[in-house]
């Protein structure tokens, strides 16, 4: 029985090299697979979903207004892979779970659990309230604990509180740490405490 899957982390946990090590998998067997990522997410360049290991390949871009039901997939698809998940609204994750249970379609979906103020993205909560399966997929903080929360920074090394869910441009970094770090970043300055942040 097909399902959907959610397979999140914190920053930089490899998410899209495990996404990208999944396509792989399929088409090794023969399979043909349909991968998608943000429309606005261009750190790779438009329609690339790039890993850090170096690996890099095109995919098809979403938007809010897409809808995964009338999108052109190839014909005999064995599965949707979707990167940057956080991204959809809760519309398309339903769209998402019809189509893993009434069209028997495997949906992949990797992305981030929440932002830097640690609240929800949409696709997020709703991945986390109806798919299948959920995954965390693990990643260490500087300190050697689990990172489990993103901290935004600022160019003056300070963390960031408050602001846009997702800034496009900008000069702010991001750094996934675990919640003891997280807390203790209150109002200070990385660059004055290098021993906190590593
Ligand atoms: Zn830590």
């Amino acid at each position: 029985m097909a399902k959907l899957y959610f397979r999140y982390a914190a920053m930089n946990a490899g998410k899209s090299t495990a996404l990208l090590q999944a396509a792989y998998n399929y088409e090794e067997r023969g399979m043909t697979v349909a991968l998608f990522t943000a429309a606005h997410d261009e750190r790779s360049g438009r329609g690339v979903i790039g890993s850090r290991l170096g690996l890099t390949r095109a995919a098809a871009t979403f938007g809010p207004e897409t809808r995964f039901e009338r999108a052109a997939l190839p014909a005999q698809l064995a599965c949707l892979l979707i990167d940057e998940a956080q991204f959809l609204t809760s519309e398309q994750v339903v769209q998402l779970h019809r189509m893993a249970h009434v069209e028997g379609l495997p949906v992949l979906c990797y992305g981030l659990r929440g932002d830097f103020r640690g609240e929800a993205f949409p696709g997020s909560a709703k991945l986390l309230t109806i798919a299948d399966e959920l995954e965390e997929m693990k990643t260490i903080c500087a300190c050697g604990r689990k990172a489990s929360m993103n901290m935004r920074i600022d160019a003056e090394g300070r963390r960031v509180l408050h602001g846009e869910q997702v800034l496009i441009g900008g000069n702010d970094r991001y750094r996934a740490v675990c919640p003891s770090c997280y807390y203790a970043g209150d109002g200070v300055d990385i660059h004055q405490a290098p021993g906190l942040f590593g």
